[in-house]
């Protein structure tokens, strides 16, 4: 039976990913070895990290004065890496989710890092509006995609201090405009690649500003400089990357993606909102297009692992909602096709009626 992948990371690829991946595993480049045991140092594989580097910047449109690098050790090093780099003092936080709790915790061991607004009254339901970002902060740190709880902010804002994203689960999923950010960064896991890279977007001039003394492996300027490969980079997980990017770019670029993320997720929220056996669980102005949470409807509560065991039984695989919120999350990520989520609201369908 044909499998609809909904999970939340790692998640859903492109097929041309998977495809050109392993043909590279077998032959990487007509070198006659895989791209698992070819050196980094390889003009084939400087070719692939510079067309990785290159292609980054040409889809989101990345003006002159910022770097694009990939690094190891997920988002999560990035919430200690941002202030190590950026905090000299104050840093502030949109806190929507639980990746954003954890960003502005960890910004704690490096100065004082303030809540501006947060969501956490209502379960991180909505994403905060019309906050007043203090003028002092060395940066403002907001998460873009709450994965876990479902809502998204798809505004590019304008702050009046250096902005900062974790953009894990939904880069490239709409035309950003990247002179809004002092840096961008995610794991790549999400939208992007198999796991092992982290993506790191930074506004060259924001950097050499904290009196602090950085070890070597955690100065983005130490990457930056190499080019990505001070180090091993994760060579596998750029090559997939740079496929990803290839394929996004023959779909259109992101403006196609938008339009096709915009149009999955309208159709799935049509239907939780129609089927009376489902709700939403986040307000719809703040819906977010790459994970749509949603749970039984109250008088229908009990069927939960009824509806579960149904829609695997239908071939989804993946849509069991995060711990903390219960009930069901479909991710609809890039890769994952207008087909599956026509198959998972065929499955509600199918569930109503068998039900009523
Ligand atoms: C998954 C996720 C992370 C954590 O990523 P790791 O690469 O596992 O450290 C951070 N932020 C967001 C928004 C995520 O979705």
């Amino acid at each position: 039976m044909k499998k609809h992948n909904f999970y939340a990371g790692p998640s859903i690829l492109p097929q041309f990913t998977l495809d050109e991946t392993v043909s590279a595993i077998r032959d990487f480049a007509g070198t006659g070895l895989s791209l698992l045991e070819i050196s980094h140092r390889s003009k084939q594989f400087v070719a692939v990290m510079d067309e990785a580097t290159a292609m980054f910047k040409e889809l989101l449109n990345i003006p002159e004065g910022y770097s694009v690098i990939f690094l190891g050790g997920g988002a999560s090093l990035q919430f200690c890496m941002v202030p190590f780099n950026l905090m000299n003092k104050k840093a502030g936080f949109l806190v929507t989710g639980e990746w954003a709790t954890k960003a502005h915790k960890e910004a704690k061991n490096f100065g004082e890092a303030v809540e501006v607004a947060s969501s956490k009254d209502k379960n991180f339901s909505y994403i905060p509006k019309n906050f007043n970002v203090p003028k002092d902060l060395d940066y403002f740190h907001i998460t873009t995609n709450n994965t876990i709880y479902g809502t998204q902010l798809r505004k590019d804002l304008d702050v009046g201090v250096p902005l900062v994203a974790d953009m894990s689960s939904d880069i490239f999923c709409r035309p950003l405009d990247v002179s809004k950010y002092a840096l961008i960064y995610g794991g790549a896991q999400k939208n992007l690649a198999p796991a092992g890279v982290t993506f790191v977007i930074i506004r060259n001039d924001i950097l050499g500003k904290v009196d602090r003394k950085i070890p070597t492996m955690l100065n983005y300027q130490t990457h930056i400089d190499k080019g990505s490969m001070f180090n091993t980079p994760p060579v596998m997980p750029v090559f997939s990357a740079l496929q990803t990017l290839k394929w996004l770019k023959a779909q259109g670029g992101v403006a196609a993606m938008e339009k096709i993320n915009k149009h999955k997720a309208e159709l799935l929220y049509a239907e939780i909102d129609r089927n009376p056996y489902f709700k939403g669980t986040v307000e719809k102005e703040d819906r977010s297009w790459m994970n749509i949470c949603f749970v039984m409807s109250d008088e229908h509560k009990a069927l939960e692992q009824e509806f579960l065991d149904f829609a695997t039984s239908k071939g989804m695989v993946g849509i069991k909602g995060h711990r903390s919120v219960g009930g069901f999350r479909a991710s609809t990520y890039n890769a994952l096709p207008l087909e599956s989520v026509k198959a998972l609201i065929d499955t509600m369908k199918e569930f109503e009626k068998m039900k009523s």
